[in-house]
């Protein structure tokens, strides 16, 4: 078994983004510029904001963060969308969420111009991505989606069996595997012997916030295990797999942390340099 290292493929994607910025910038004499709209004081999306403001400096994107309390009217940020969507200095729009209660996330999300959505959670790019066209794809899945290609070209037939069908990570993991030709099984809270089911899976995607849930005996041999979970627990953060008893049978698996949270990063970076050459080239 091999521990998947997603902080070194998040690392080499971060020094060719690093690259890329800097051919595009002596091309259109402009960088790529991220803004992140953070509603409220909730500490973990405080943290994950201040990390993607410093690798997105770190690769050349300019990067702002605008911060609202938690009691900003749901009019102030459709507002302030509207004003980043025709600001040409800004390439990506990414609403951290959650967000508070009285402002509809819905509206919110879809207020961003698509080719500005760097989270691809717009209608538009979940329509083009299920339609196999061109979209923008999710930072997580699409994170998950680069460690496995890593470790294996060809999905072919391969049978993936994602847990978990949230917008946010199964049904887009769903839709890039699929376009990969493998056979997708989606599980969620209903599925009767979830077990059976990952054990027929030469590929299991876990995104689904509960520790451990996947343990050795759900696993076949020589399967590559990508653990999307992040749960804090009194022993730690862990993640959606027992890594100890599954490393024992898969062939690969992605360890909490340091798996796919950088992955997702760096995804973040990435499609903000693919928002930069959509709003470029129109
Ligand atoms: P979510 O919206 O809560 O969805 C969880 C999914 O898991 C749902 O589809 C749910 O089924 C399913 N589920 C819950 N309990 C289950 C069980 N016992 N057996 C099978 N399926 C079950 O969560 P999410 O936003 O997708 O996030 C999932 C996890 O990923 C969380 O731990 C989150 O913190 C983590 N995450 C990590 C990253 C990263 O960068 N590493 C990014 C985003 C999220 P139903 O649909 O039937 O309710």
């Amino acid at each position: 078994m091999f521990k998947i290292d997603g902080k070194k493929t998040a690392a080499t994607l971060r020094e060719k983004l690093k690259k890329k910025i800097s051919e595009l910038k002596s091309t259109y004499k402009a960088i790529p510029g991220l803004t992140v709209i953070l509603v409220g004081e909730d500490p973990a999306s405080k943290i994950y904001v201040k990390n993607k403001e410093k690798f997105a400096n770190e690769v050349g994107i300019k990067s702002e963060i605008v911060r609202y309390p938690n009691t900003i009217e749901e009019k102030t940020v459709l507002n302030k969308i509207k004003e980043l969507n025709e600001d040409s200095n800004v390439s990506g729009i990414l609403i951290q969420l959650p967000l508070p209660k009285h402002i509809d996330k819905r509206k919110i999300i879809e207020a961003i111009l698509p080719d500005k959505d760097v989270d691809g959670f717009h209608p538009v790019n979940v329509g083009n991505l299920s339609s196999g066209y061109d979209s923008m794809i999710p930072c997580t899945p699409l994170g998950c989606y680069l460690l496995i290609k890593d470790i294996e070209k060809d999905l072919n037939g391969k049978h993936a069996v994602i847990i978990g069908r949230s917008n946010l990570n199964g049904k887009p993991m769903a839709q890039l595997l699929l376009k990969e030709n493998c056979t997708v099984t989606i599980t969620h809270s209903k599925t009767k012997d979830l077990r059976t089911e990952c054990k027929r899976a030469d590929i299991i995607i876990a995104a689904v916030g509960r520790p451990k849930l996947v343990r050795g005996d759900w696993v076949k041999k020589d399967a590559i295990v990508i653990d999307v979970g992040i749960n804090k627990t009194d022993s730690g953060l862990v993640g959606d797999v027992d890594f100890d008893e599954v490393s024992k049978v898969a062939k690969a698996v992605s360890p909490v942390p340091g798996g796919v949270g950088p992955m997702t990063i760096a995804c973040l970076l990435s499609n903000t340099v693919e928002c930069f050459k959509k709003t470029r080239s129109n």
